[in-house]
């Protein structure tokens, strides 16, 4: 299972865990990253602040969904 963990398929189930349980993740302010609840600071960014509405969560888990499809797409084209 972990080698496949970066794929674009994974991408896709990880969005629809976050849209399932939103309450459990916040959203970076500084990049968009999704982390989880307990994240003190940012992984990617190392920012400490974070949006942490279901609603923002849920949009941008959708936003890096289709981001994650389009780019299985775009590896398809090339
Ligand atoms: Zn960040």
């Amino acid at each position: 299972m972990n080698a496949h963990e970066h794929s674009p398929d994974s991408r896709l189930k990880q969005a629809e865990k976050i849209v399932s349980h939103p309450e459990q993740y916040k959203v970076c302010e500084g990049c968009g990253s999704i982390v989880v609840m307990r994240a003190v600071t940012c992984p990617s960014c190392h920012a400490y602040r974070f949006d942490a509405t279901a609603v923002r969560v849920v949009a941008q888990a959708k936003d890096l969904a289709l981001r994650a499809a389009s780019s299985v797409l775009s590896t398809d084209l090339s």
